[in-house]
Formats: structure tokens, C-alpha cells, sequence
């Protein structure tokens, strides 16, 4: 099978695309970005990368025509660039996947659509059904503008499905492991490895109180590979994600003990760290019984001992 992965040198990508070809198939990936994270793979014959945005039309359709089967990665995800730079965000996400989505329909192919947790918003009633509602602030806080855009992406594959495109949506929770972010940046694990390896006090914003549910990568592209392969899953939403819900604080207090570190913990104001533009989440718990049921995937890995992979990992870089 030829799997074309958008974004495919971004850290799902880089796992998606080393999943793939583990199973013996051929994998291009298309990402404007340095090949850092699939520099292990380019001595691979039957991998290749394509250094060029999912907004080269010609491109981008000449890979859509060569592929069996579509992933759509690519996208400008991480709250820093919500806040700080809201118009690639929306540029790079709707249209992309327009672009991605129209050139899937040309050529038949089939297309899983990489959406997000986000989409459901600061909605409390968890765990978040698939159907459930998305509860969003207003469009005066930049934050909204990428749970926006994918959920615009999303409209967009349900509104080819109808049309006949084969397509599946798939709503990733925190997902992690390693090559997750540069230390120091991103996402707040990759944040307080940085910090505890300096032995800095680790940064909890807010209270601490707000939870989320950890996935662990393999976990997540177990789910991301059967979602291209099995007939049931497509049309549909599915969160993939762990049920194992943890506060910051705790998370925080987790690190620090697989660490060893001397780092204690510091609670900071969320105007400390972002611009104006962020509001947090307060809980993002999964119901995972369509990913149990259509693709046949458990989360399995512990967050302590994902957290111990990833860390271990790090401290190898
Ligand atoms: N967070 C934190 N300290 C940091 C960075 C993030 O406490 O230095 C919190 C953040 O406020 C949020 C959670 O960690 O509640 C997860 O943040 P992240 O940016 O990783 O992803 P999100 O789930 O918000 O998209």
C-alpha cells in the first residue's frame, strides 16, 4: 500500500509514517519543516519526503494520484501559535485541508483527518461523547481560532462523505512520547522536562486543577493505523485518547517523582506565561467506546509509564 502522510515530519507524522513501514509499505510524506524527526527514516528505500507545504496545489495532487491512502497531519497546532499567530493557524488548517480534501475526492482516495480534543471546548460534561457539543468562548479569544479551524476541517470531510469521499475523523487527546516538542517549548510536558532538568521550579498555570488525559503515542498510532484500514470507521468522529484523567498539579508532582529532580512546584498566572487570547481548559476526558468498538484499540500504556519513556528519551537527546 502507498500511505501519504501531510505533515508527516511533525512527531504523530514521524510515528504514523514508521508505523507504516514497519508493516512493510510505501510512505511519502509531504511537510514544508526540516526532516529532524524522520531523519532515522530517510536510509529507508521504500520511505520518501517531500519538502513542500499541503498548499502547493500541483504537489500535493500529483501525491494525492500516487497514494492508496491519505493522512492529514498537517496543520499549525500548539497554543503558542493560537495566541501568537492566529492567521497561519486558520489559513494553514481550513484551507489545507480544503486543498487536501478536493484532491482526495478527484482521485477516490480515502482520507483520515487528523481533528482534535480541542474541538469540545471548555464543554464540563465529560467523558465528551463523539456527538456531544462543543462549548467555545468567543472569537475576540484567539484561543478558539484552532478548536475553530479543525472543527471547520471536520465539516469539510462530513460534507465530502456525503459527496462519497471515504473519510474518517479522528480527535486526538494530549497525545506525547518521544520527539514530542523541543524542550523548553510546546506543550507542557516538554515544558517541565526543561525545567526539571535545571532543577527550576515547574511551572503549574493556574491552579493546577484543570485535568487532561495523557496518550502515549503508540497507543495513538495504533488507533491512527486501523482507522485507515478498517471500512467501519469511515463517516465517522472517533476520539482517540487514554481514560486515565490527571490534574497538572498532579502531572507536575508525577515528573518530578520519575525524575528525581529537586524542582518544586510553582503556580504562575496564566498572564505570566500567555499573551492576552488564552483561556484554559478545565477537564478533557475521552469516551473511548468508538475507538474500542470500530477499531478494535485500547490506550494501554500507563501514564507513569509512558511519562518514564518519554522522559528517558529526552535525557538520551
Ligand atoms: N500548562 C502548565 N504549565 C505550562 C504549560 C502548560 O500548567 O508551563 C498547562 C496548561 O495551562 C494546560 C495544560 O498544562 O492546562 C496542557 O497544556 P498544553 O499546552 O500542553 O495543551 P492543551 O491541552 O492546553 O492544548
Amino acid at each position: 500500500m502507498k500511505v501519504l502522510i501531510t505533515g508527516g515530519a511533525g512527531f504523530l507524522g514521524s510515528h504514523l509514517a514508521e508505523a507504516w513501514l514497519d508493516r512493510g509499505q510505501e510512505v511519502t510524506i509531504l511537510d514544508p519543516a526540516g526532516d529532524l524527526k524522520v531523519r532515522h527514516l530517510r536510509a529507508n528505500p521504500h520511505f520518501r519526503a517531500i519538502r513542500e507545504s499541503v498548499l502547493s496545489r500541483e504537489i500535493l495532487d500529483g501525491l494525492v494520484a500516487w497514494s492508496d491512502l491519505v493522512y492529514h497531519l498537517a496543520a499549525v497546532v500548539g497554543v503558542e501559535h493560537y495566541v501568537g499567530d492566529p492567521y497561519q493557524v486558520l489559513t494553514v488548517n481550513i484551507n489545507g485541508t480544503q486543498e487536501v480534501l478536493t484532491a482526495a475526492f478527484r482521485h477516490g482516495k480515502k482520507v483520515v483527518f487528523s481533528s482534535t480534543s480541542e474541538v469540545y471546548g471548555r464543554n464540563t460534561a465529560v467523558p465528551f461523547d463523539e456527538d456531544g457539543d462543543r462549548v467555545l468562548g468567543s472569537t475576540r479569544t484567539d484561543r478558539w481560532c484552532y478548536a475553530t479551524s479543525k472543527a471547520a476541517g471536520e465539516h469539510f470531510c462530513f460534507a465530502f462523505a456525503r459527496m462519497g469521499l471515504r473519510v474518517v475523523v479522528l480527535r486526538y487527546f494530549n497525545v506525547y512520547g518521544p520527539r514530542l516538542d523541543q524542550m523548553d517549548r510546546g506543550r507542557v510536558m516538554t515544558i517541565f522536562i526543561g525545567q526539571l532538568r535545571r532543577g527550576e521550579p515547574v511551572t503549574v498555570i493556574g491552579d493546577g486543577f484543570q485535568t487532561r488525559t495523557f496518550t502515549y503515542v503508540d497507543d495513538a498510532v495504533r488507533a491512527t493505523v486501523q482507522a485507515g484500514l478498517r471500512a467501519e470507521a469511515e463517516g465517522q468522529a472517533i476520539n482517540v485518547g487514554s481514560e486515565e484523567e490527571v490534574s497538572i498539579r498532579d502531572l507536575a508532582a508525577r515528573m518530578i517523582r520519575i525524575t528525581g529532580s529537586p524542582s518544586r512546584i510553582s503556580f504562575v498566572h496564566q498572564d505570566a506565561v500567555y499573551a492576552q487570547g488564552y483561556e484554559d481548559i478545565p477537564r478533557r476526558v475521552p469516551s473511548v467506546r468508538r475507538m474500542r468498538e470500530l477499531l478494535s484499540v485500547r490506550a494501554e500504556t500507563t501514564l507513569d509509564v509512558g511519562l518514564g519513556q518519554t522522559i528517558e528519551w529526552f535525557k538520551r537527546q
